[in-house]
């Protein structure tokens, strides 16, 4: 579903130039979950903005569904958002002025789909991460994690083909935090929507199909936890494996 081809992304302020993501390939299968690792500076936001559409590449191309998005016009990259592509933020982003019920609406509404349809498909959705109850709630008025359950409800509204989480749960406490991670992979099985998680959590990572470990701006490691390979190089390792004989 997701193509991501010799990707790199430099960023220029004045005369200095930082080298973020250096030559980045690979892959990501339709239905699959993916979590993105690294260190902190490690360029992971950047990737996931890049796959998300919400930032071009300095060189390389972004393909999503067989379409190159790194390269498309503003209005044509605006649709294949607003259709295929759901973004969930460790800050939650929600419109503070707008009730849990209006946050999920946003998105649809903007695209001309009729109010009464919007507003069951948002009061179901709501109710599907537990909310039934604070539907009118102000984000003000809501936990740390009801605002995120109101965020994944946003991000899934238009039922996108793939979803991207940046530390969907580096805010909430660990239950909460669990409780959010659960919403997520039910997602990804009763809808097939592709996953594509940044954390720092490695219990979080383990969960998904592949763990991407980014560093230096470069692929270090490409897992699928279960293989028998480790999943998270020890420093030792890393020494271990670069050191001569
Ligand atoms: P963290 O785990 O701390 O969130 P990260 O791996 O997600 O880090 P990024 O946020 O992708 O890392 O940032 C990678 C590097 O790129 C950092 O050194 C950051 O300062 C730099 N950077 C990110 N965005 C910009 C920008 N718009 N302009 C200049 N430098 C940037």
């Amino acid at each position: 579903i997701l193509s991501v081809q010799k990707v790199t992304k430099t960023f220029v302020s004045g005369d200095h130039k930082l080298t973020v993501l250096d030559t980045i390939s690979f892959n990501v299968e339709k239905g699959t979950t993916c979590a993105i690792v690294g260190p902190s500076g490690s360029g992971k936001t950047t990737l996931l903005g890049l796959c998300a559409g919400l930032d071009r590449p300095t060189s390389g191309r972004v393909v999503l569904n067989g379409q190159p998005i790194s390269n498309m016009k503003e209005d044509e990259l605006n649709s294949v958002r607003n259709e295929q592509i759901g973004f969930v933020f460790q800050s939650f982003q929600l419109i503070s002025t707008l009730t849990a019920l209006e946050n999920v609406m946003v998105p649809v509404e903007l695209r001309g789909v009729p109010y009464r349809e919007v507003e069951q498909k948002a009061k179901e959705l709501l109710a599907q991460v537990g909310l039934k109850e604070r539907l009118h709630h102000y984000p003000n008025q809501l936990s740390g994690g009801e605002q995120q359950r109101v965020g994944l409800a946003r991000a899934f509204i238009h039922k996108p083909d793939i979803l991207f989480a940046d530390e969907p749960t580096g805010n909430l406490d660990s239950e909460t935090g669990e409780q959010i991670e659960d919403l997520l992979f039910d997602l990804n099985r009763e809808s097939g929507t592709t996953l594509i998680i940044v954390t720092h959590d490695r219990e979080l990572a383990e969960k998904c199909d592949r763990i991407i470990e980014l560093k230096s701006g470069e692929i270090f490691r490409d897992t699928q936890p279960g293989e028998s390979e480790p999943e998270f190089a020890s420093e030792e390792t890393v020494n271990a494996e670069i050191k001569p004989a």
